[in-house]
């Protein structure tokens, strides 16, 4: 079994290589971000505590995330591993962590912050089933609509500029130091994420040991 955290800036594809990992390997995707997502549009009474914070683009509280992401592991359906995606964002989610799970490996996506404006600025989402698109290399075939359900797509409401500057300060301020604390213990994959998807995530099955990587399987 393996466990591992992705980590890198807001755009710079931990969702989109989380999923081929997760997919191809069977192992589970935890998203903390897609889970608050998934409160927010269901109107639960998480989703009220946390939808203004997450449209600012700022941080949810540490207690509310690591009691979000206990319950979700402490589900234990991950028999071949997770990878845990959006999470630890600071030191202290960041102790928590190394306190109660082994990780094997901490994939870290290296992308300028440029090239995270431009990505994220073009980034749209299917409300309904959650496929997300890119209008720059990712489009959706009709215009405006999804490729899979045919639903209307909308930006992320936090996929703003005023948002995303937030993002950006708080990912150097808080959360690239975390690569540190993870590099003492020599468990820290650099992986240039600037490349197509495919390149990207044979690159990380490089790095990682991992059987290569499928295009279109
Ligand atoms: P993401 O999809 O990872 O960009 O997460 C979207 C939003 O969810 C973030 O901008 C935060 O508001 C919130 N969020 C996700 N993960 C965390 C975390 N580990 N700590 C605090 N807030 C988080």
């Amino acid at each position: 079994m393996r466990k591992y955290v992705i980590m890198g800036v807001q755009g710079s594809g931990k969702g989109t290589q989380s999923e081929l990992l997760c997919t191809e390997l069977d192992m589970v995707h935890i998203s903390v971000g897609d889970m608050f997502r998934w409160h927010v549009q269901n109107h639960t009474k998480l989703g009220a505590q946390v939808r203004r914070v997450m449209a600012a683009g700022e941080l949810v509280g540490d207690d509310l995330v690591q009691a979000t992401v206990r319950e979700r592991l402490d589900q234990h359906d991950w028999n071949y591993g997770f990878v845990v995606d959006g999470f630890p964002r600071n030191r202290r989610q960041a102790e928590f962590f190394m306190e109660k799970y082994d990780i094997d490996g901490v994939i870290h996506l290296e992308i300028p912050d440029e090239e995270v404006r431009r990505r994220v600025l073009s980034r749209r989402l299917c409300p309904n089933c959650g496929m997300d698109y890119n209008l720059i290399a990712d489009r959706p075939r009709e215009r405006g609509r999804c490729d899979i359900c045919g639903h209307e797509l909308v930006t992320r409401p936090d996929d703003t500029p005023e948002a995303l500057n937030a993002r950006l300060r708080d990912y150097h301020e808080k959360t690239r130091p975390l690569l540190e604390l993870f590099r003492r213990k020599e468990i820290v994959h650099d992986v240039d994420a600037t490349p197509s998807p495919d390149q990207v995530q044979s690159a990380i099955r490089d790095v990682l040991g991992l059987p290569p990587h499928k295009p279109g399987e």
